[in-house]
C-alpha cells in the first residue's frame, strides 16, 4: 500500500474506531504542526461521518522553545486558563477530543528545570476541569500519533531524516494495524481478546499483585471494588471508543496507601520534553520515599512532587512482553506507544472507570475505596521478558499471572 493510502486507512481508523464520532457532534483535536497532513484527513473522515465542526489547535516546538529561552522568569506561572475552560466547555457541551502525539520527546532537555517544573504546574492546574472529563471518560475521546521529522530523529539517531519519518510512519501503522486489509474488523477482535483477560481479572478478585525481577520485589495492593478494563470501552455519553490506538494494556487502580517496595524502569519515560532513564524508586505504604535515575532525576522528582498524589500510584497495567509493539524492537520514546510493550504503572490521577461503579461515586467514596488523586497522571515501564507477576487473592493464595514477562492465565 502507498503511504498516502496507509494515512487515508489510520484517519479512518481514528475516526470510526478511536473515536466512533457521531453524527453532529464536534470534535476538538490537538496536534503537532507537523501533523497537519494527517489531520486534514482525519477532519474529511469526521466530516463523513457526520461531525458537526472540527476545530484543531496546534501546537508547534520552536514556539515552545522560544518561552523558554526569552521569556521573562514571571511568566513561567502562567498558563492558558482559557483555553482548558474551553476545552472543558466543549466535552461538557459534548464534544469528542483527539488527541495527536508526535512532539519531539526531547524538546525540552537542557531548559531550567525550575521553569519547566512551574509551567508544568500552571499547565496541570489549568488543565483539570478538563482532564477529569476525559479520566472520568464523561466523552468518546482518542490518543494517536504522527510521525514527525524531530521525533523520528530520535527514534532512529543517525538515520537521514526522510528515511527516519518513513521507519516511524512505518511502524506507527503496524502498531495501530492501520497496514492490515480490514484495519476496522482487526480492531473488533483485537478488543475482544482484551476484553476476555479483564473478564477473567475482574472474576478472581485478587487483592494485590506481587512482582519480582531484576531490581523489582514488589507488593502492590489493588483498590477496593477496582474494574480492570482494557480495548474500547463505553463513555458516559454512551458512545463506544478506543481511547489509545494502540493498546495491548488490562489495567486497573492500585490502592493509594497500599504499594510496598523497590521497582525498576525498564525502558526510558519520556515527559514533558525531558528523558528519564533508569527509575528505580521505594515505595512505603502507597507513597514514593526514595528515588534514583541514571538520567533526568531531576525531571522524575519534580514530576512526584506536583502533590501528594503524585508521589503515588494510579494506574497498574499489564502487558505481555511479545507485544507487537514490543515485538518492533523500536523505543519510541513517547508513552502511547512504549507503555504498550511493556507492563507499566502511573503515578498520579486514577481513573473513575477503574472503580466499580466509579461515576456514580462521590470524591471522597472513590478515595477511601483506595483511587488516587492528583494533577498528574504519567505512566513509566516496568515490564520485561524478565518479570514475573503473581495475583494475590484474599486467603494470600499467589497465583502466576505473568512468568518472564508473558500471560500465565
Ligand atoms: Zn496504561
Ligand atoms: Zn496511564
Amino acid at each position: 500500500m502507498t503511504h498516502e493510502k496507509l494515512l487515508d486507512s489510520y484517519a479512518e481508523l481514528a475516526v470510526r474506531t478511536g473515536l466512533n464520532i457521531q453524527a453532529g457532534q464536534q470534535l476538538l483535536i490537538t496536534a503537532p504542526l507537523d501533523a497537519v497532513t494527517l489531520v486534514r484527513r482525519i477532519t474529511e473522515h469526521a466530516y463523513k461521518a457526520g461531525a458537526s465542526l472540527v476545530t484543531t489547535i496546534y501546537a508547534d516546538d520552536e514556539t515552545t522553545l522560544a518561552r523558554y529561552r526569552y521569556a521573562p522568569d514571571a511568566a513561567f506561572d502562567t498558563a492558558a486558563d482559557w483555553l482548558f475552560k474551553g476545552m472543558a466547555d466543549a466535552f461538557r457541551g459534548g464534544a469528542a477530543r483527539l488527541a495527536i502525539t508526535g512532539e519531539n520527546p526531547a524538546l525540552l532537555a537542557g531548559q531550567d528545570p525550575g521553569k519547566l517544573s512551574r509551567a508544568n504546574k500552571a499547565r496541570s492546574q489549568a488543565y483539570r476541569p478538563a482532564l477529569e472529563l476525559i479520566t472520568g471518560f464523561a466523552i468518546n475521546w482518542c490518543v494517536i500519533a504522527s510521525a514527525t521529522p524531530a521525533w523520528a530523529k530520535s527514534v532512529f539517531p543517525g538515520v537521514p531524516e526522510t528515511e527516519a519519518l518513513d521507519r516511524l510512519w512505518q511502524a506507527i501503522f503496524a502498531c495501530s494495524k492501520a497496514d492490515l486489509p480490514d484495519p476496522i474488523a482487526a480492531w473488533k477482535h483485537h478488543n475482544a481478546e482484551l476484553l476476555r483477560r479483564t473478564e477473567f481479572l475482574n472474576q478472581r478478585r485478587y487483592r494485590a499483585l506481587k512482582y519480582s525481577g531484576p531490581g523489582t520485589d514488589l507488593m502492590l495492593g489493588l483498590a477496593e471494588e477496582h474494574s480492570w478494563k482494557g480495548g474500547g470501552g463505553k463513555a458516559l455519553n454512551g458512545v463506544f471508543c478506543n481511547a489509545n490506538i494502540p493498546t495491548e494494556e488490562v489495567f486497573t487502580a492500585p490502592h493509594r496507601e497500599m504499594v510496598d517496595g523497590t521497582v525498576c524502569s525498564s525502558k526510558p519515560l519520556s515527559y514533558q520534553g525531558s528523558l528519564i532513564e533508569g527509575i528505580r524508586v521505594r515505595f512505603e505504604r502507597g507513597r514514593i520515599v526514595e528515588m534514583t535515575a541514571d538520567k533526568g532525576a531531576d525531571a522524575f522528582r519534580d514530576l512526584i512532587s506536583t502533590d501528594e498524589g503524585a508521589a503515588r500510584l494510579g494506574e497498574v497495567a499489564l502487558v505481555p512482553h511479545s507485544s507487537p509493539i514490543s515485538k518492533s524492537g523500536i523505543i519510541f520514546n513517547n508513552t502511547l506507544f512504549d507503555e504498550n510493550a511493556a507492563s507499566h504503572i502511573a503515578v498520579g490521577q486514577s481513573y473513575t472507570e477503574n472503580i466499580r461503579d466509579g461515576s456514580k461515586r462521590s470524591k471522597e467514596e472513590l478515595a477511601a475505596l483506595g483511587a488516587n488523586s492528583s494533577l498528574v497522571h504519567v505512566d513509566w515501564m516496568i515490564g520485561s521478558a524478565e518479570l514475573n507477576v503473581d495475583g494475590i487473592l484474599a486467603d494470600d493464595t499467589a497465583e502466576p499471572l505473568m512468568r518472564n514477562g508473558e500471560w500465565a492465565i
